[in-house]
């Protein structure tokens, strides 16, 4: 048996797949991030075996002085659209973090259940109460559910308002909505935000440029897995910055650059997902670009069991299997286990850069 943990080659021949029209694509000369011209060659003739929508084979840099990663050339802004072709945010399924399965899985789904009520106002059932204090001893799961209403407080008096900016079918619009807080939600994907309508969820189609002449408008505003699919990443976060009310807050979450998984699965790894994923961040090129934006006070928090997915995808990858029903079948390895915990004590090696900032008054 090959250790599946060690990088493997594709097994595509990469003369099966189609070019994407070089009229169609962009030159990248300087970092997206910083601006620096330095860079290194990171990954060679990457390809969209994820989706396998996308035809052509990129090159991926890493920035000389702030560590981000990029495509380059990339798809410009007016084509990049044919890689979403068969994307899945319109359809994304709400898992829970916990299956009611088994009399253990049952408790515990019952008890985050509980957790999740007491934390963050939330009405789910069933529930046991005893989860509000028995939740926290177990931080894997804690931080699951924390990262399922993203670390917000409750909405102040009289009600706050939220943005989620890629917010998919609104499943997280949902849970904000739960909480008490005005959500409303932007996307690019046209099916999603009809799915989202149909739940009966303020959602309008487009980018950030829509909110072109609205300043201060929101308490808070979340970007789950979006800055990485931007072409001008800082220039999100500056739009983000204006259109947040003083002492505003953004969430926002993005694969790492410096995680392990990236580090065990090389060119396989389920974060890179070319081309639709045109800048990839470390920790601190991340916190250069918000301090970059005008936001202070960064804070990076717990993602919590999402180790396992990534990885089982990026073994996928690598064995050029279908990466979307990838799964783990059974336990988890004891390495994985293992792995979970390393993750919890190394922050900067996590699967996802979950980051917190503020908007200073
Ligand atoms: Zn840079």
């Amino acid at each position: 048996m090959p250790n599946p943990r060690r990088p493997i080659i594709a097994a595509v021949d990469p003369s099966d797949v189609a070019e994407w029209p070089e009229s169609e694509c962009e030159a990248v000369e300087r970092c997206p991030v910083c601006g620096f011209g330095q860079r290194a060659l990171l990954h060679a003739g990457l390809t969209d075996r994820i989706f396998r929508v996308a035809p052509g084979r990129w090159n991926m840099y890493r920035c000389g002085g702030c560590g981000a990663a990029y495509l380059a050339p990339r798809p410009d802004r007016a084509t990049i659209g044919r890689a979403y072709s068969n994307y899945y945010t319109h359809c994304a399924q709400n898992v829970p973090t916990v299956r009611r399965i088994g009399a253990i899985r049952t408790l515990l789904h019952d008890w985050l259940n509980g957790y999740l009520n007491s934390r963050y106002g939330l009405a789910r059932h069933p529930a046991r109460a005893a989860g509000r204090l028995l939740i926290p001893l177990l931080p894997p799961l804690r931080a699951a559910a924390d990262a399922e209403c993203r670390h917000l407080a409750r909405p102040p008096a009289g009600g706050g308002a939220l943005l989620d900016v890629g917010c998919g079918n609104g499943r997280f619009l949902a849970v904000a909505r739960e909480m008490g807080w005005r959500a409303e939600g932007i996307d690019f994907d046209e099916q999603a935000v009809r799915a989202a309508r149909a739940e009966g969820l303020q959602v309008r189609h487009g980018g950030i440029e829509l909110f072109d002449d609205v300043r201060e408008r929101y308490d808070v505003i979340t970007a789950s897995h979006v800055i990485e699919h931007v072409h001008d990443p800082v220039d999100m976060l500056v739009r983000i910055h204006r259109l947040l009310k003083p002492g505003g807050r953004l969430w926002l979450e993005t694969p790492n650059l410096a995680s392990l998984g990236h580090r065990l699965y090389g060119p396989n790894w389920r974060g890179l997902e070319p081309p639709r994923h045109l800048v990839l961040f470390t920790p601190d090129s991340l916190r250069a670009a918000l301090r970059k934006a005008g936001f202070s006070r960064i804070s990076q928090e717990l993602r919590g069991l999402v180790l396992y997915s990534i990885f089982a995808a990026s073994e996928a990858i690598g064995r050029d299997e279908d990466v979307l029903t990838a799964s783990r079948k059974g336990r988890p390895k004891m390495s994985d286990v293992l792995a979970e915990a390393c993750e919890m004590l190394a922050p900067g090696q996590r699967e996802f850069l979950t980051f917190r900032a503020v908007k200073e008054k």
